[in-house]
């Protein structure tokens, strides 16, 4: 088999999963590049919000993590531009050459410029340093309620507001509500709290999943005491005010947005096809068109199943994504040839807040309250821990 080097842009579920799969074989030098020294595991961080777990919870060294391979060579910077004619990663202070590359820097909170203000008055949580922004915004906010209450229950409504239904918009409204009722309950706080608000343009929340886990997560939602506005479409975003497009205001202490994700600004560069948003097109089997040599994978791209219905980009469709890639890859060292990439659904595990959860296990097995939680819990450990072991081995060289 001959030596190749293979760049992987992104330390993410994708990137790392990749690395993992080929890190193993004596004839592939790996170099990781990310832009920060950690792997973020963003669909664990509502625990972190809600102050459940510290923030080393939700990361992974890279640079341990790498050296505990051997043969990886971590690179702690922002790619700029691949120059994919002499195949080469220019950062600011290097270039890097590679035989294969797979590009997986993920994606970014997109913001629809028809919302007016949206951008410049809500808060994301797509990156550490927004999610901690976030989490201590959110406990200040606490306090403030409480302070403000010293003269009587009398005051106006302290409203948070989450924009988008979608998955992790509905885990991370379920666990503020169940924080801040918590936080009322052990405090014995006498005046009312928080009202925390998931405002959605779709007819459910968790569009396009199935009924379900609709039902479930609306349930319990309801049951949180969570103000669920369907069918309303925010308009304008003020600093503390919301308009939607019947008219009505809304005023709020905090906003959040999970209403879409755009991919990472790296694409706009590339010269590669993208869609509107930015996704870099793969070809079935997750290829750059024209470019052999060049993968990308999770949630950079638009992946599209084999009757070209759009997947929606999860943690487990980048790690499934680059599984294959790295199976391609070592076909082709043998003289195989790839083979196209096919998205079996593992099924899916909803965080709802507390000790509770819902989610469909492959089968259609059903589950929901404390078992759903435990079992989502699990499937983050069996994720987690063979990293921070792997991480700790590393440390130690
Ligand atoms: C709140 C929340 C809850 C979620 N819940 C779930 C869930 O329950 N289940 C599930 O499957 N999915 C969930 N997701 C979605 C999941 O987190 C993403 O689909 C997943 O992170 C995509 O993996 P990725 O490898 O494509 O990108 P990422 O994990 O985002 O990794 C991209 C990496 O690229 C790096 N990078 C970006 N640009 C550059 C650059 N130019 N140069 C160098 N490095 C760069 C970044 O620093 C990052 O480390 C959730 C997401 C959020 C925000």
């Amino acid at each position: 088999m001959q030596s190749i080097h293979i760049v992987i842009i992104g330390g993410g579920y994708g990137g790392i999963r990749t690395m993992e799969h080929l890190a193993h074989n004596s004839h592939i030098a790996i170099t990781l590049i990310d832009k920060n020294p950690y792997h973020y595991m963003q669909a664990e961080v509502y625990d972190f919000i809600a102050n459940k777990v510290d923030m080393s919870h939700v990361m992974i060294d890279l640079p341990s993590l790498c050296k505990s391979f051997g043969l990886v060579n971590f690179v702690c910077e922002e790619v700029i531009q691949i120059d994919s004619d002499r195949s080469e990663v220019i950062t600011p202070t290097q270039t890097i050459g590679y035989d294969r590359l797979i590009i997986a820097s993920g994606s970014r909170t997109y913001f629809p410029d028809f919302i007016k203000g949206l951008r410049e008055h809500t808060h994301g949580v797509k990156s550490i340093p927004s999610a901690l922004d976030f989490k201590q915004q959110f406990e200040r906010s606490l306090l403030n309620r409480i302070e403000t209450q010293t003269q009587g229950c009398d005051v106006k409504p302290f409203n948070i507001v989450i924009g988008g239904a979608g998955l992790s918009g509905v885990e991370i409204a379920a666990e503020m509500a169940a924080y801040a009722n918590k936080f009322y309950h052990n405090g014995n706080f006498g005046c009312r709290g928080v009202d925390v608000y998931l405002i959605d343009a779709y007819e459910t929340i968790l569009y396009g999943m199935d009924p379900f886990l609709i039902q479930s997560a609306y349930e319990r939602l309801i049951k949180l005491g969570i103000h669920v506005w369907h069918n309303n479409r925010i308009s304008e975003v003020h600093a503390h005010d919301i308009v939607l497009d019947n008219g009505k205001h809304l005023d709020f202490e905090f906003m959040i947005f999970t209403g879409g994700i755009a991919a990472s600004p790296l694409t706009q560069h590339l010269g590669f096809e993208t869609n509107l948003k930015g996704h870099l097109i793969v070809d079935e089997n997750l290829n750059i068109p024209n470019q052999p040599n060049i993968y990308a994978i999770g949630d950079i791209t638009s992946a599209l199943d084999e009757n070209g219905k759009f997947i929606p980009p999860t943690a487990q469709l980048a790690e499934r994504e680059g599984e294959h890639v790295a199976r391609n890859i070592l076909r082709t060292l043998r003289g195989k040839s790839k083979q196209p990439f096919r998205y079996k659904n593992q099924g899916v595990m909803i965080a709802l807040g507390g000790e509770y959860g819902a989610g469909l296990l492959p089968g259609g097995i059903k589950v929901k309250g404390y078992l759903a939680y435990l079992i989502k819990k699990a499937i983050f450990h069996f994720y987690s821990s063979p990293l921070r072991h792997r991480s700790s081995i590393g440390k130690r060289r």
